[in-house]
């Protein structure tokens, strides 16, 4: 039993932890894609030529609507991914309207045309600007694990710079993917603005190869991406890839160990496990180590497993039996190859049919196993120890991923220290993941984690052609254009040497001639 459905054009969104269904949207053909980019294009043209103050307004009512429908929102999305409620009033809602608000507020600042001073004399009397300008129809392709908060603020941002976007909302989550489109036509936004593409793999690739679209954010597996890098080859279509990761956690020996396993703990079993910056590698130091896992095990052994909606519940189910079956399989492979599970690494108990997993929290074993390298995305968890920091850093990038990585300690130098030779793309102290939610937190990562940044002012020139624009009055003369020949080379090796040599004067001297000749020929007024 898959938790996808898709009969006669419908496609059916089903409860991970009841195995109901929640819902259904009518499927997307690929051969309707381009219809839709189109829709999207016209309403971008007179988007495009919006105000900062008409974008801030619109965004002020998206983020109102979102309070205003918060309720079904959230409700959506723990229906259709199983997770806590609680956690789709955090990471999903709240961090939206967060998103929301510091566009609205930053975005007509960060996008403002800047004036370049370039600090080069033979140029001081240009006027040249950096203009950033909509790029036109984005195409956001999206997952389920966070399947609101994602794409609401990436097309929050695209539409902040100016485009329009069409959204392919991931095949397990639709509807909440629908709440995306939604929230910004109830707010009152162009009609075509954002427009949603429903399916599965197929209509993802239709929205890649469609025309008209200017760039893809895509956020997903590395499988799945390398798809897309591979198609966006052949157009020359430029591409942000958000992709998986393997994050770890450092421990030494002076953290505050309570506030550690707290921090573990959530990162680590958080919606299940299914955060592309949960923690699965944890690096303890030595003397710290044992109370580490005795601590960490038998607080995840406590954590309520069940419905997502009742607000008690702490952990939800897997969103597939695909998905459940992938983790058992990485557990029991790291079993055979030693590991012990000190809690979990089983189904529970439960009068739920659906993808259910113990947090389980493993130590020892090969460090080879496919579990120390492969991206789980489940509720599993490896504890190592390390004996000095170099060894503790070694570890942490011991990895193929580098989107976050987290650093506990009480010595800020040496947070700072360890933080600047970790190969990520993010690395939080004594914290972790908090900064999606941050207006101005650039997010993405590094190596096989993807490459571009979403959120932030990086994000929005994500979103923007970075123009340049010089305006001259073309009252000076060109010093390098023709004639050329031995007169004005001897001017220009005298330019060089005059304005970066050590000796200017003698340079000066020795090429005066030719210094003489471009002054003659071009300083004319
Ligand atoms: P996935 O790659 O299976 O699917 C992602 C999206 O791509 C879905 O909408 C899917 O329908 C679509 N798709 C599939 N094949 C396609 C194709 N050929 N062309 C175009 N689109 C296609 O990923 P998933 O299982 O939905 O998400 C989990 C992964 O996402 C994990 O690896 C996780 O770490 C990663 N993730 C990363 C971030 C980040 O910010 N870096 C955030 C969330 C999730």
């Amino acid at each position: 039993m898959t938790t996808q459905l898709v009969v006669e054009g419908e496609l059916s969104s089903v409860n991970p932890a009841t195995l109901e269904v929640v819902g259904s949207v009518p499927v997307t053909e690929p051969g309707d894609v381009a219809a839709l980019v189109a829709e999207a294009a016209e309403a971008q043209e007179a988007w495009g030529e919006s105000s900062f103050g008409e974008r801030r307004s619109l965004l002020l009512r998206v983020a109102h609507t979102l309070l205003g429908r918060m309720d079904d929102i959230t409700a959506t999305v723990t229906a259709e991914t199983g997770k806590p409620i609680v956690e789709s009033f955090t990471t999903e809602l709240l961090l939206a309207v967060e998103q929301l608000l510091w566009l609205a507020s930053h975005a007509g600042r960060v996008l403002a045309p800047e004036r370049l001073r370039y600090g080069i004399p033979y140029l001081a009397h240009k006027r040249a600007h950096v203009v950033y300008e909509p790029l036109g129809v984005l195409g956001i392709i999206s997952p389920w694990n966070f399947p609101f908060s994602i794409p609401l603020t990436q097309a929050a941002m695209a539409v902040a710079a100016g485009n329009a976007v069409v959204l392919k909302p991931s095949e397990l989550t639709p509807l909440s993917g629908e709440w995306v489109a939604r929230t910004f036509a109830e707010a009152g936004a162009p009609d075509g603005l954002v427009r949603v593409a429903q399916g599965a793999g197929e209509t993802g690739a239709a929205l890649g190869g469609a025309p008209g679209v200017a760039k893809l954010i895509f956020t997903g597996s590395g499988v799945t991406g390398r798809r897309i890098l591979a198609a966006a080859a052949e157009l020359l279509r430029p591409v942000v890839l958000e992709l998986g990761s393997k994050d770890p956690m450092l421990v030494f020996e002076d953290a505050d160990l309570r506030r550690a396993v707290d921090g573990a703990l959530w990162s680590s079993f958080a919606n299940c496990g299914q955060v592309c910056v949960g923690v699965e590698r944890i690096y303890v130091a030595r003397e710290l180590h044992d109370r580490f896992v005795t601590e960490l095990a038998q607080r995840a052994g406590e954590l309520k497993i069940g419905l997502g909606e009742d607000p008690e519940t702490e952990l939800g189910p897997l969103i597939s039996e695909q998905q459940r079956a992938k983790v058992e399989d990485l557990v029991s492979e790291a079993k055979e190859r030693g590991a012990e599970a000190v809690v979990g690494g089983r189904r529970p108990k439960l009068d739920l049919p659906g993808w259910f997993y113990e947090p389980t929290v493993l130590t020892g074993g090969d460090p080879a196993a496919r579990i120390e390298r492969e991206e789980v995305f489940g509720p599993v968890v490896t504890v190592r120890a390390f004996d000095r920091e170099d060894e503790a850093v070694q570890l942490a990038n011991e990895s193929s991923f580098g989107l976050g990585a987290s650093v506990w300690t009480r010595d800020a130098d040496r947070a700072r220290r360890v933080a600047s030779q970790i190969d990520a793309g993010m690395v939080w102290t004594n914290d972790l993941g908090y900064s999606y939610g941050a207006g101005p937190a650039p997010w993405g990562g590094v190596k096989q984690s993807g490459f571009g940044r979403t959120h932030g002012k990086h994000g929005l020139y994500e979103c923007s052609r970075i123009k340049l624009v010089d305006s001259d009055a073309g009252r000076f003369p060109v010093p390098w254009w023709y004639p050329y020949g031995p007169r004005a080379l001897d001017g220009f090796k005298g330019v060089v040497e005059v304005l970066h040599g050590d000796a200017k004067l003698r340079a000066l001297w020795t090429h005066r001639r030719g210094l003489a000749h471009l002054a003659r020929r071009y300083v004319r007024l």
